[in-house]
């Protein structure tokens, strides 16, 4: 189905600003305009912190925002296929992939409307000392201040609840930058947190030179808290920019999981195949490096690699497609190269490479650890497989990576499952599922170069609010 360009104001306290100049936001399938925004600078991003100091001022009730955050949901609800559409438009995600993001959206505010409802501090045994008796403690949550959000392409709508839902919760005012190449799917979220009352200031929204706006974020020293979900090449380059703010980042992986000899063949190799392409491999923790215990190894791959060939791949519009484009040419490019290096080196390629304007699904077996398909991160679809003789010698091969987000083990014993939770170094670990799956309450975030946050309502709450001591002597 063929998008219409649509035209698109930023949002600056509470009134949508055009400013004469438009980005053309292009489906990465097909190419054709799929809107327009305009574009903004440094100018408007002071002006939306201006906007956004005077809303800070004039904080507002949990109450109201929990109610602004559960209208907001009821709204993605309401608009839900125009939501997708947005989503798969110019993302070029698969249409029924989108349609979970924007399932997942309405998740999100969901939860963060709870969170805004039981915001407290806890009470402190100030007896339990000495010193405290006679005293009653206690804390209060206070909101951090403004927060700078910088979201990116691959889940346009749902990263970027991520950010919007607990800041407001949290009651902080934000400003929001969306990635310049999938700005639409925040657009909607503005409008509909518009539509929900909120008021003017706590949510502007500026697209626009990345490295410029990012300027005023670092420098502006009413910004406290920067939380950021993208590359690691920015991430850090922020948090060094920014040593006295709180800088929350959400980065890349290169998401291992161990098929152990006692793992169902088929089940595991069904849900790997499902999930190691969904949006083309572009998600922070798709599935890149297989380890399969040499006994199965055979098995799982006549197994896996024919489920990866039936995938369908396509246009992102059409119900059945499973797999579309990589977001531009220069990631095509970039990953394709990346294959050729790793079949030089001497993998072998099952299934896929690049075919014309796409990547298709690509299974790539005995991948030497330094090949970048191996120890990068792809976000690309591409995934490796390597027989171990050990779960010993696949959890090493797992954590033997720069990245830490998340990894996953398929086992029937609940010792090796429990033992791999235990030495597998990364935020989060999944048995018996694709280590791909998140669901949106969970704390999610990385160690290592994956990142130093927690994302997740509850969690983000927690980063976006300033826990302060109250003693009082009775
Ligand atoms: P990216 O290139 O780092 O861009 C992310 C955002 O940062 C975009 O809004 C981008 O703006 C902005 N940006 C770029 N340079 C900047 C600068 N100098 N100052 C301030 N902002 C700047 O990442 P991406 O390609 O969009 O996303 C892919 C990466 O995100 C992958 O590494 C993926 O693993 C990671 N990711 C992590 C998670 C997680 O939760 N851990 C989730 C999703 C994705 P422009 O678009 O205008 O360039």
């Amino acid at each position: 189905m063929a998008a219409t360009a649509t035209e698109r104001a930023l949002l600056i306290d509470g009134e949508w600003v055009e400013t004469g100049e438009w980005l053309d936001i292009r489906s990465p399938y097909s190419g054709d305009v799929v809107g327009r925004v305009a574009k903004g600078g440094a100018n408007e991003t002071r002006q939306a912190l201006d906007a956004a100091e005077r809303a800070l001022a004039k904080p507002l009730p949990a109450h109201k925002r929990a109610e602004i955050l559960v209208k907001v949901a009821g709204l993605i609800g309401k608009n839900h296929e125009e939501v997708a559409r947005t989503i798969s438009d110019e993302a070029g995600k698969p249409i029924k992939t989108a349609r979970v993001e924007a399932s997942r959206a309405m998740s999100t505010y969901t939860f963060a409307a709870v969170e805004a409802r039981k915001l407290a501090g806890e009470m402190i045994p100030m007896e339990s000392a000495q010193a405290g008796e006679g005293k009653l403690g206690f804390t209060i949550r206070k909101p951090i201040g403004i927060v700078a959000a910088i979201s990116p392409f691959n889940f346009p709508c749902n990263l970027v609840a991520h950010k919007l839902a607990p800041a407001l919760a949290a009651g902080c005012p934000v400003v929001l930058k969306p990635a310049s190449q999938t700005p639409l799917s925040a657009l909607l979220l503005a409008r509909f947190e518009q539509e929900a009352g909120l008021p003017a200031g706590w949510l502007n929204l500026i697209v626009g030179p990345a490295s410029e706006i990012g300027d005023v974020f670092v420098e502006d020293e009413r910004v406290k808290l920067i939380t950021f979900t993208g590359s690691g090449g920015v991430g850090w380059m922020l948090q060094e920019r920014a040593p006295r703010k709180r800088v929350k980042l959400e980065l890349g992986n290169s998401t291992p999981v161990i098929v152990a000899a006692d793992a169902n063949v088929e089940t595991t190799a069904a849900k790997l195949a499902a999930n190691a392409f969904a949006f083309a491999g572009q998600s922070c923790i798709s599935v890149q490096r297989i380890y399969v215990e040499r006994p199965s190894y055979d098995a799982f791959l006549q197994s896996f690699v024919p489920r990866v060939e039936a995938l369908k791949v396509g246009d992102p519009a059409d119900d059945d497609t499973d797999v579309g484009p990589v977001i531009d040419a220069d990631a095509r490019t970039r990953i394709a190269a990346w294959i050729a290096e790793a079949q030089a080196a001497g993998a072998k390629l099952l299934a896929g490479g690049e075919d014309g304007g796409l990547i298709k699904p690509t299974v790539l077996a005995e991948v030497a650890d330094d090949q970048k398909v191996s120890c990068d991160e792809v976000f690309g679809p591409v995934v490796i497989v390597n027989a171990v003789d050990s779960i010993d010698e696949a959890i090493d091969r797992a954590n033997g990576t720069r990245f830490g987000l998340q990894a996953g083990i398929f086992t029937a014993s609940l010792d090796t499952a429990l033992n791999s939770a235990d030495r597998l170094e990364f935020g989060g670990v999944v048995v018996n599922e694709a280590p791909t799956f998140r669901s949106d309450q969970m704390p999610y975030g990385g160690i290592k170069a994956s990142g130093n946050t927690k994302e997740g309502p509850a969690w983000a709450v927690r980063e976006m609010t300033e826990e302060r001591l109250v003693v009082i002597q009775r």
